[in-house]
């Protein structure tokens, strides 16, 4: 079944995401605790592909063990995985990228997949300031062509309708 991975700082609105796309409530819940033993969690979002959660990056305080395991755990996933299709790194559109958001774009291109940006919570943005951020979100990353910046607001569903065409059309389906 293919896979699109989702990355994203705790607390960016990952859960929101999975929840408004396949419009429920309460399904995706992230329990984003620091230091927390880390695993991959996957959702089965129908029988036609999975998404599957990133554990969390961009806790400053992890411990050099701890970030080490993680990045065996990324690297044995990503080596292995024939089934995935695309990731998506969400981010907050009200900021910058942070570094550890611009280390995960980096890390995502890595694979050769396409990337999706999803800039999250854009319901909390005046609708003056949308373009400016998402230049300034597309500049940081140093974001290329073939990948796809997308303003998104789990609260309103905006971005949705492109957000799942961009994701069919990577899956292919
Ligand atoms: P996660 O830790 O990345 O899974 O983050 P959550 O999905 O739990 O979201 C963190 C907080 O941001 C919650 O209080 C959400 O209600 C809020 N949130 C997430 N997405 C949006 C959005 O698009 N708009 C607004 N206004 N709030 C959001």
């Amino acid at each position: 079944i293919p896979e699109i991975a989702l990355a994203g700082r705790s607390n960016v609105g990952k859960s929101s995401f999975i929840n408004r796309m396949i419009q429920r409530k309460n399904l995706a819940r992230t329990s984003s605790k620091p230091g927390k033993t880390q695993t991959l969690n996957f959702y089965i979002i129908n029988e036609k592909f999975h998404f599957v959660d990133v554990p969390g990056y961009g806790y400053a305080k992890v411990s050099k063990k701890e970030r080490a395991k993680w990045g065996e755990m990324m690297g044995e996933y990503f080596a292995e995985r024939e089934q995935l299709r695309a990731t998506a790194l969400i981010i907050d559109v009200r900021h910058k990228p942070t570094e550890d958001d611009q280390m995960m774009y980096d890390y995502l291109k890595h694979f050769e997949l396409p990337v999706m940006v999803i800039a999250t919570k854009l319901d909390k943005i005046k609708k003056g300031q949308r373009k400016k951020q998402l230049k300034m979100i597309y500049d940081v990353l140093e974001m290329e062509e073939e990948d796809t910046l997308i303003p998104f607001s789990a609260e309103t569903g905006e971005g949705k309708d492109v957000a799942w065409r961009t994701m069919l059309s990577h899956l292919k389906l």
